[in-house]
């Protein structure tokens, strides 16, 4: 399919200061956009970053088919720009289309279409090292309908901003023993808008009282730990690293899956399996828990500081002494930047040439 390519005739980015750029408030020139009518994707198009207008029974506002993707382009020291693992997030945005009965978008034109935009606005990339251009594919329902059922129509859209170097502080999480993220059989795996609207009340309990974020523990037991507000979540007991495996309930995240691959070819022990509560507390108090840190997008590497669960206070060791935490981070914004030799094939440039 042909991508229709409409410039803006005007640029906004000399009303930014790229030194002070609060995340997720600042947009690029264009964005990508294409219709879902009659069975079929229709006139992918990039536009002049623009509101939609919808009607007030547009689906998605009701029932909430809703999915999305958070990625990032960097650039690497000649100027290229690089996306990261983009095939992936096109899957994993087809894995939720499919749980919320959303039609799947064609892998090769999410790539194509998100190649053209970052060249388009290729400018917009940020050039310190840490900072990025943020990416938000989305796909939305758009029928005009009141009833619960699979729309017919669906709008997808891929817009982005620059974000500045992400030096999350150490959070610190409360483990959480009365509300759930994602019970098994529901929508933990998906991209859902709904996952995160869920969340929102525990979380805000959970901030009232000190803390940044919930560490989600499994639904039926509340034994198991799952991960963390956008977040997989990585412990390092006795030399071991250790996540939980990818149950169903938590999502698959692009940086989770690239630091075990990360550590697995340097040959350091890692582990993909249940963990408990009870095991990270035993840990704590034998003195083997060396760290913990939440992995995404966005932050990448986010240490944690402390651990609340029930009347314990865990408190971790300092974060100029988490080996792998720094170490893994380090690796992945290596490659971002083309620092670090990509052996891996993860790092997708992306050329003047995708414009013709
Ligand atoms: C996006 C997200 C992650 C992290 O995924 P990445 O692909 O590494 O960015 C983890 N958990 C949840 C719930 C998320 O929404």
């Amino acid at each position: 399919m042909d991508i229709k390519i409409t410039k803006s005739p005007t640029s906004r980015i000399h009303e930014v200061n790229f030194d002070d750029l609060p995340f997720g408030r600042t947009f690029a020139d264009h964005m990508f956009v294409c219709d879902y009518e009659n069975g079929a994707w229709q006139n992918p198009r990039i536009e002049p970053f623009h509101n939609f207008s919808l009607h007030p029974a547009t689906m998605a506002l009701h029932y909430g088919q809703a999915i999305f993707e958070g990625m990032k382009a960097s650039i690497d020291d000649n100027g290229t720009p690089m996306l990261f693992r983009p095939e992936r997030h096109a899957k994993r945005l087809n894995i939720s289309a499919a749980r919320l009965c959303m039609p799947e978008f064609p892998e090769d034109l999410f790539v194509e279409g998100l190649s053209k935009l970052v060249a388009l606005d290729q400018n917009w990339i940020p050039k310190e090292e840490g900072s990025a251009l943020y990416i938000r594919p989305t796909m939305i329902a758009t029928d005009e309908f009141i009833g619960v059922k699979p729309s017919q129509s669906y709008k997808f859209f891929i817009f982005t901003g620059p974000v500045g170097p992400y030096y999350p502080k150490p959070v610190r999480l409360w483990a959480e023993t009365d509300y759930i993220r994602a019970a098994q059989g529901g929508t933990g795996f998906a991209k859902a808008a709904g996952n995160y609207a869920g969340a929102l009340y525990p979380a805000k309990l959970a901030q009232d009282r000190g803390f940044d974020q919930l560490l989600w523990l499994d639904a039926k037991e509340f034994k198991y730990i799952q991960e963390s507000g956008t977040m997989n979540v990585f412990f390092v007991i006795n030399g071991v690293t250790i996540t939980p495996p990818l149950s169903g309930t938590i999502l698959d995240g692009v940086t989770r899956d690239s630091i075990l691959e990360i550590l697995r070819s340097e040959g350091k022990p890692v582990a993909e399996h249940p963990i408990t509560i009870d095991e990270v507390v035993q840990a704590y108090k034998d003195g083997t828990l060396q760290e913990a840190f939440g992995a995404g997008t966005a932050a990448v590497v986010s240490h944690v500081a402390e651990i609340g669960y029930r009347d314990l206070l865990m408190t971790l060791p300092p974060v100029s002494e988490r080996k792998i935490g720094n170490h893994v981070k380090a690796v992945i914004d290596g490659l971002r930047s083309g620092k670090v030799e990509d052996k891996w094939g993860w790092t997708v440039p992306v050329l003047a040439e995708e414009l013709v």
